[in-house]
């Protein structure tokens, strides 16, 4: 499989010239290669259809040719945007969504901005799809909060998406004027629909706002998720920590088989939608904090608050030493490390292993086909009855 963006320097699909099984193979031995050591590595799980799994598109807007608005992607190491009409990781509908997006734009006499001279009005364009439900939501980024026509922009947006078979359920205009890389700014107005999406992951409902960290990957985090639960052998018994725990996803998925579920995670906005996705599915042992997760469980430990299981998905940094000495203090049974960088993982498993607790084995999931990233499951027990104070 190749793509014509490849050539123009795109850069989004580092590894599309590799065979997809030699892909996998790839990414499996890098995980044997730096966590092997500490216990088996299972075959990677790879998806049957490695393409399109991308449910959300940010897409650039441009001068192009003939002085029209186009949009696309930056090329590798570069300002330069190259327009994108389709992309093999897009959702196939969210391409068509983005051409009617430009189309409405153009109709609209939007301008694109420009970074350098700070001119123009329409900077960037997030889609995102809830895959299980269908639901497509559309948020136009401008660089000023006053959007000319913005009625006329809906009306020609959703007749050019319905001549296209796309239905959209909600428009957002996200306002940022500020001289930043980071696409969203802070302030939002609905311009049509409720302002959120939803969307079905591992049987319960999720509301995903233009800000809220949400899985790009429906299809495999279904898997991976599955995993997580599975190497927790939950018995419904169980005081549960979900840390980084985003929007609630894991813990909420985890929260059937334990008895309660405490949520740990910075981010002020997915903390609120963690809060709203426990009450909307009806899950009444889940609580969520919004802290550091280091700080938090450090207090929780002093407090004397225990777990039995710990499910901990930290960013590509990793956790903080002081985070796995809090974690070996409480003493859960078993620890579940899902990991996006096998780099941190394996530095956090030295200090792991040498606070008691011993991998029992790895499950790499390719969550990113085409890309160098790659998702652990690691599963660990209390290894010893020694205590760590
Ligand atoms: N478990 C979630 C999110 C994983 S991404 C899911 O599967 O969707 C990692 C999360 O860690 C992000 O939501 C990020 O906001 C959060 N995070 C980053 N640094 C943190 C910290 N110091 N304390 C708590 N959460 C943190």
């Amino acid at each position: 499989m190749d793509c014509k963006l490849r050539a123009k320097n795109c850069g989004g699909c580092p590894l599309l010239g590799l065979d997809y099984a030699a892909q996998l193979k790839q990414k499996e031995e890098k995980v044997r290669a730096l966590v092997g050591k500490y216990g088996p590595v299972h075959p990677i799980r790879g998806m049957e259809q490695p393409y399109h799994y991308r449910n959300k598109v940010i897409s650039t807007f441009a001068v192009g040719w003939g002085g029209k608005l186009t949009s696309g992607i930056y090329a590798a190491n570069s300002h330069k945007v190259l327009p994108v009409e389709s992309c093999l990781l897009q959702d196939e509908v969210l391409d068509k969504t983005m051409q009617a997006v430009r189309a409405a734009a153009n109709a609209c006499r939007y301008q694109p901005y420009d970074e350098d001279k700070g001119t123009g009005l329409v900077r960037h364009c997030l889609l995102r799809r809830g895959v299980a439900t269908g639901q497509v939501m559309v948020v136009l980024v401008t660089a000023q909060p006053v959007l000319p026509g913005a009625k006329n922009f809906v009306k020609a947006l959703l007749a050019e998406t319905a001549q296209r078979g796309v239905t959209v359920t909600t428009v957002v205009q996200n306002v940022n004027s500020r001289k930043t890389s980071v696409v969203l700014g802070e302030a939002e107005k609905v311009l049509y629909g409720k302002g959120f999406i939803l969307d079905t992951l591992c049987g319960k409902t999720y509301a995903i706002s233009p800000r809220s960290f949400y899985q790009i990957n429906h299809a495999q985090t279904e898997v991976l998720y599955g995993l997580a639960v599975e190497a927790a052998k939950l018995t419904g018994k169980e005081v549960v920590l979900d840390a980084y725990c985003g929007i609630g996803t894991i813990g909420l998925t985890a929260a059937d088989h334990a008895k309660q579920v405490v949520g740990v995670e910075l981010n002020r906005d997915a903390v609120q939608d963690a809060i709203g996705n426990a009450r909307h599915n009806g899950v009444k042992n889940a609580r969520f904090f919004a802290a550091d997760a280091t700080r938090w469980i450090r207090e929780a430990t002093a407090a004397g608050e225990k777990a039995d299981v710990i499910f901990m998905d930290p960013p590509r940094e990793g956790s903080t030493p002081e985070f796995l000495a809090s974690v070996a203090r409480m003493a859960p049974k078993r620890v579940v490390y899902v990991s996006c960088n096998p780099v941190t993982l394996a530095r956090d498993l030295a200090t792991l292993t040498k606070l008691g607790y011993k991998a029992e084995g790895f499950t790499p999931v390719d969550m990113f086909p085409h890309t160098e990233h790659i998702e652990v499951v690691c599963a660990l027990s209390k290894a010893s009855a020694r205590r760590v104070r």
